[in-house]
């Protein structure tokens, strides 16, 4: 069956009884394998499998995609087709009907990382969660750890705002060479598509190097290097922990990179067990 696409909050709400388990995907749409990895495991908790299909301006910096963001509901919904029960694709009015001046505030993480060339950027999403959060009530929420630091940033909204819905994070599905899928992919040209997998690629060998006994900030330098003599414009490279996005030396890691290639700003990280403490020097 195809789901049923609903605009309105008002509608939505009519259609989700309080004692049935809702999850909800919250999408931008353009959906690929990855999404539908997040959507099936709803299908698998929830009675009511609930997917949010919105280009969310308040997401997006003035010099970026907001207005050539792919926007393909009908094929979204048929890719849905016996997976999900609901997509909700409310158009701008029905969910800023009055400029959004309450937003959400975020601790400086927000501004590091993606967030430092992409200012606003996770306020932005904060604030859109929160109100999906509010709009679909789900029991659970389902992201995927493609967007490591969005993931960790709305786990810890809604662990302070006391919000009763639960977290499921999801693996990165990757295409058969490696490259991390994303609706942007789509924005490659064919010779960047092959120069893509580099980024994968660079992260692995940096990952396997560092569980070797490389010390983490000169595996990414390296990813760096190699990025840049690759043609590609990076954003950063960086290792964290793997647990609080923190460059405290302890417990896991996460390497995390963002990299322009030509128009298109690819995003991609690697968790990394780190068993030897004496190796974590992160910054
Ligand atoms: P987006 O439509 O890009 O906002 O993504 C919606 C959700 O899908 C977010 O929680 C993303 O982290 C997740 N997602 C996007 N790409 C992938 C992927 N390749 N693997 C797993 N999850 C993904």
């Amino acid at each position: 069956m195809l789901p049923v696409i609903v605009h309105s909050v008002n509608e939505l709400r009519a259609m989700l009884p309080e004692n049935k388990h809702v999850a909800l995907t919250p999408t931008m749409g353009a959906l690929h394998e990855g999404h539908l990895s997040l959507v099936r495991h709803g299908r698998q908790l929830a009675d009511i499998n609930v997917v949010s299909v919105y280009v969310n301006p308040l997401q997006f910096g003035p010099h970026e995609d907001f207005s050539t963001y792919p926007r393909e509901l009908e094929a979204d919904c048929a890719r849905l087709e016996n997976i999900a029960d609901i997509v909700f694709a409310p158009n701008d009015a029905e969910l800023y009907p009055l400029p959004q001046t309450v937003t959400i505030t975020l601790p400086p993480l927000a501004d590091e990382l993606c967030g430092r060339s992409r200012p606003g950027f996770f306020q932005g999403v904060a604030t859109v969660v929160c109100k999906l959060l509010n709009c679909v009530r789900p029991q659970t929420a389902i992201f995927g750890k493609k967007d490591f630091q969005q993931l960790f940033l709305v786990q810890l909204m809604v662990a302070q705002l006391n919000f009763p819905t639960k977290i499921a994070a999801m693996p990165i599905l990757r295409e058969a060479d490696g490259l991390a899928m994303s609706s942007r992919n789509a924005y490659l040209t064919s010779d960047e598509r092959q120069r893509a997998v580099l980024l994968p690629n660079a992260l692995r060998t940096a990952a396997a190097a560092i569980t070797a006994g490389e010390k983490p900030t000169t595996a990414a330098a390296t990813v760096r290097q190699q990025l840049q003599a690759d043609g590609f414009v990076v954003d950063y490279v960086e290792c964290r922990n793997a647990t609080t996005l923190t460059s405290t030396a302890s417990g896991d890691i996460v390497l995390l990179v963002a990299a322009t290639l030509g128009q298109t700003r690819l995003i991609d990280n690697i968790e990394i067990r780190c068993p030897n403490a004496a190796k974590r020097e992160l910054a």
